[in-house]
C-alpha cells in the first residue's frame, strides 16, 4: 500500500505526515512534503508515531463492571442509562466531557445530540484548559472566534513577541519555521515573554522574564507607551473600532509609568523600555500567545491586553501582522467550529442569540435547542462531586490527571451513577472509575477533518484496520442517539456525511454575517472527501481558502467594528505565604504529549526525560532546604507530589516549574493536576495552571 496523506495528532501545528502501513501491523512515518503546515518536516514526537502504534494496551472490546460484553449491551446500556437519569432528574444531570483529541466529525455529532436533542449544554472539552481564554478573548475583540493570520504572515514579520510559549518545545515545527525566516533575515527580532528561561529563549534578541501573572500589566504599559509615543493609526482607530479612549484611560491608571510597570513586573527598566521601543518602531509585529497567557484567572483580559495593543496601532489584516493564539491540541480549533464548549451552538453560532438558536435548531430539525450554558470543565466535576450531573461521558481524555483539584476528580467519578469512558488505551488513571468502556478507534484508524492553528482544516486518514471490535467516535455517539429515539439525525453513513452537514451548516442563513463559513467544501462524496487538500477557513463558494483575516478592516460584531476590551489588572487567585512561598507554574515538556497515554509507548521519547521532575532556582533550593538531584516532596493545599529536584537558573526565583504528562501507569503519585488550583478565569472558565502557592521540601 501506498503512503497515506494525514495529519500528526499531537500540537496545534497540525503537520502533514506521510504513513506507509507495514506487514507487521505498524507503519512508516515521514512528514508529507506538500504540506503547507510542515513542508515535510515532523518534530521528534511526530517522528516517533510509528514507535505508538499496535495492540499493546488497547481497549479493544467493550466492557462493562470489568467484563468484556458486546457492542449492543454497552450501547443499549448507556442509552437506558442517560435515558433513565434524563427522565428523573432532566437533561442538565447527563454531561459529556470531550477532547481536542477527537475528530471534528465526532465532535459534530456530540454537540448535536446534546444541544439538540438531550436538550442540555453540558458538554465540555479538555479544550477548555488550552486556549479557551483565546475563545472569549477573540469574542469580545472581533465579534467571534477568529484567528487573523497565517503561519506565512510569521515569516513575514519583522517583530515576533513570544508570550508564554515555550514554541520551540511545544510547537517546534512552528518554532522552526520562525528560526528559518531569521536565518534567511537576521534584522528580524524576537521576544520572548516568559518567566522561565526556555529553550525558545536561544533564539531570542530579548528575553523579558516577567513575574507571573503580571503580563496584562506589561501590556497595559504597551499600550500606553504607544499612545503617549503617538503610534496611533487614528484612521484605522477612528474608522473599525470602539472603545478606545475608555480603554486607554483604564490603561494609563493602571499601568503607570514605564517604572512603575517594570517594578509591578520584576523587570530591568532598561529592559522593559528596551522591548517597548521595538514594538513601536517595528510595524511589522506579530504577538503570538500560548498557555502561560490562556491558562490563567485573568487569561482572557491577557489576550484583550494584547489584542488592544494590535488594535491602536492598526496591526491587523495585513501581511506580517495581528496577535496569534497558538492553539495546544490537533484539533482545538475543529472542536470551536461546531460549538464543542459549553458555551457555544456550532458553527460559531451562540447559544444566547435567538436568531443563531433558531437557525440551527431549524437546520438540524431537532426536538429541542438550548439556551442556557452549560457547565464548563471545573464546574462539571464539581457538580457531578456535588451530585447535580449524575452521568458523565468522558471521550478521549484523562481528567483524573489532567484537570486541576485532579482527586476530586476521583471522588467525583468514584460518586457518580454512571461514568463511561470512550478511550483507546484499556488503563488509564479515568478508565479505573468506569461502569462501561467503550473502544474507540486511535490515530491511523479513523477517518475525518481536524483544523490547526492557522485555521487550516486537513484529513486525517486511516491506513490501519481498526483492531478488536474498536469503533470511530461519530459513530458510537450516533448509536447511542438512536437508541435513545433519536434516530432521524444521526443517520450518517460515513465522516464525510457528518462533515457535509457540517459545512452546510456553516453557511445557512449565513450573508455573510457570521465569519465561519465552510460551504465551499459542502456536497463532498465519499471520493471527494477521501481527496480533500488542506484548506484554511472561511471556504466560499469559489472553493478557495482564507489565508488572512479582516483585510476589508470588518468584524464581527453588529456595527462591523472591532472592541477594545478595559483590562484592569487582577491577581491570581491564590497569593503565596508562609507557608506555601513558591509559585507552582506547570507545562509541556518537549517529547511527551498530555498525559502520556500514546507517547508513553515510545523509548525513544522517554529517552529525552525519563522521569517527573522539578525545576527550581538554586537560590530558592537553598532556602528550601533541598539539593539538586534529590527526591523532593512539592505540597500544595490541593494535593503532593515526589519528583526529582533539578536546579536551574534558568527557572526564574520565586517559581517552581513541574510537568503535566506523568500519569500513574509511569510514576506513582506524580499528578500535578492534583496540586493545581481550582480557580479559573470568570469569563473562559480556564483553569489558573501557571500559579499555584506551593512548598518543596526534603522527601
Ligand atoms: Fe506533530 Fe506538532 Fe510535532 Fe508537527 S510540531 S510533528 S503537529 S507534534
Amino acid at each position: 500500500m501506498n503512503a497515506v496523506k494525514t495529519t500528526c495528532p499531537y500540537c496545534g501545528v497540525g503537520c502533514g505526515v506521510l504513513a506507509a502501513p507495514r506487514k507487521d501491523g505498524g507503519a512508516d512515518i515521514s512528514g508529507d512534503p506538500q504540506h503547507p503546515s510542515n513542508f515535510g518536516k515532523l518534530c521528534v514526537k511526530g517522528s516517533a508515531l510509528g514507535e505508538t502504534l499496535g495492540d499493546h494496551g488497547r481497549l479493544l472490546y467493550p466492557q462493562m463492571h470489568g467484563e468484556r460484553v458486546g457492542w449492543d449491551a454497552a450501547l443499549d446500556h448507556v442509552a437506558q442509562g442517560f435515558r433513565k437519569i434524563i427522565d428523573e432528574h432532566g437533561p442538565d444531570a447527563v454531561a459529556l466531557y470531550v477532547s481536542g483529541q477527537l475528530l471534528t466529525e465526532d465532535y459534530y455529532v456530540a454537540n448535536k445530540l446534546m444541544k439538540g436533542y438531550v436538550g442540555t449544554a453540558n458538554i465540555d472539552t479538555n479544550s477548555r484548559l488550552c486556549m479557551s481564554s483565546a475563545v472569549a478573548g477573540h469574542k469580545r475583540a472581533f465579534g467571534e472566534d477568529l484567528v487573523p493570520i497565517s503561519y506565512e504572515d510569521l515569516e513575514l514579520a519583522d517583530l515576533v513577541v513570544l508570550v508564554g510559549s515555550n514554541t520551540a518545545w511545544c510547537h517546534p515545527i512552528l518554532f522552526q519555521r520562525i528560526v528559518k525566516a531569521k536565518e534567511q533575515r537576521p534584522e528580524m527580532k524576537i521576544v520572548v515573554l516568559d518567566p522561565r528561561r526556555t529553550a525558545t529563549c536561544e533564539l531570542a534578541d530579548l528575553h523579558l522574564p516577567l513575574r507571573a501573572g503580571t503580563d496584562v500589566t506589561l501590556f497595559n504599559g504597551l499600550l500606553t507607551y504607544l499612545h503617549q509615543h503617538g503610534v496611533v493609526d487614528t484612521k484605522f482607530v477612528d474608522g473599525h473600532t470602539t472603545d478606545v479612549e475608555r480603554t486607554l484611560a483604564i490603561a494609563d491608571n493602571t499601568a503607570g509609568d514605564l517604572r512603575s510597570v517594570a517594578r509591578a513586573c520584576r523587570i530591568e527598566p532598561s529592559v522593559l523600555g528596551e522591548f517597548y521601543r521595538m514594538f513601536a518602531r517595528t510595524e511589522k509585529a506579530i504577538t503570538a500567545f500560548s498557555m502561560g497567557v490562556n491558562q490563567s484567572g485573568a487569561g482572557t483580559d491577557k489576550v484583550n491586553s494584547i489584542i488592544n495593543c494590535h488594535l491602536l496601532t492598526g496591526r491587523i489584516g495585513k501581511p506580517g501582522m495581528g496577535p496569534f493564539s497558538i492553539t495546544g491540541q490537533p484539533n482545538a480549533m475543529g472542536g470551536r467550529e461546531v460549538g464543542g464548549l459549553a458555551n457555544m451552538l456550532a458553527a460559531h453560532m451562540e447559544l444566547a442569540n435567538p436568531t443563531h438558536r433558531e437557525i440551527v435548531q431549524e437546520f438540524w430539525k431537532s426536538p429541542a435547542i438550548v439556551a442556557k450554558q452549560g457547565l464548563k470543565a471545573v464546574d462539571l466535576f464539581n457538580a457531578i462531586d456535588e451530585g447535580k450531573v449524575k452521568a458523565v461521558w468522558i471521550m478521549a481524555t484523562n481528567p483524573v490527571v489532567s484537570l486541576p483539584d485532579a482527586d476530586k476528580v476521583k471522588s467525583a467519578l468514584s460518586k457518580c451513577e454512571l461514568v463511561v469512558v470512550s478511550d483507546i488505551i484499556e488503563k488509564t488513571d479515568t478508565a479505573a472509575y468506569a461502569h462501561v468502556l467503550l473502544p474507540a478507534a486511535g490515530w491511523g484508524e479513523k477517518d475525518g477533518t481536524v483544523t490547526n492553528s492557522d485555521r487550516r482544516i486537513s484529513r486525517q486518514r486511516a491506513f490501519l484496520p481498526l483492531p478488536g471490535e474498536a469503533k470511530p467516535d461519530w459513530w458510537i455517539i450516533g448509536e447511542v442517539a438512536k437508541r435513545m429515539g433519536y434516530a432521524e439525525g444521526f443517520n450518517f453513513s460515513g465522516a464525510h456525511e457528518v462533515f457535509d452537514e457540517h459545512a452546510r451548516l456553516s453557511a445557512y442563513r449565513n450573508e455573510g454575517s457570521r465569519c465561519f463559513d465552510i460551504n465551499g467544501l459542502s456536497g463532498l462524496d465519499r471520493q471527494g472527501f477521501d481527496a480533500m487538500d488542506p484548506i484554511q477557513w472561511p471556504v466560499l463558494a469559489d472553493a478557495k481558502g482564507t489565508p488572512r483575516l479582516f483585510e476589508n478592516g470588518r468584524y464581527f460584531h453588529a456595527d462591523g467594528k472591532a472592541r477594545f476590551i478595559p483590562t484592569p489588572p487582577r491577581g491570581p487567585a491564590h497569593a503565596t505565604d508562609a507557608e506555601f512561598p513558591l509559585v507552582l507554574n506547570t507545562g509541556r515538556i518537549r517529547d511527551q504529549w498530555h498525559t502520556m497515554t500514546r507517547t508513553g509507548r515510545s523509548p525513544k521519547l522517554a529517552s529525552h526525560i525519563p522521569e517527573p521532575f522539578v525545576d527550581m532556582h538554586p537560590h530558592d533550593a537553598l532556602m528550601s532546604g533541598v539539593r539538586d538531584g534529590e527526591l523532593v516532596r512539592v505540597a500544595t493545599r490541593w494535593g503532593a507530589l515526589v519528583a526529582r529536584l533539578k536546579t536551574t537558573p534558568e527557572q526564574g526565583r520565586g517559581a517552581v516549574f513541574v510537568p503535566i504528562h506523568w500519569n500513574n501507569q509511569f510514576a506513582s503519585d506524580a499528578r500535578v493536576g492534583a496540586l493545581v488550583n481550582p480557580a479559573v478565569d470568570p469569563v473562559s472558565g480556564e483553569p489558573e495552571f501557571k500559579h499555584t502557592p506551593v512548598r518543596v521540601e526534603a522527601f
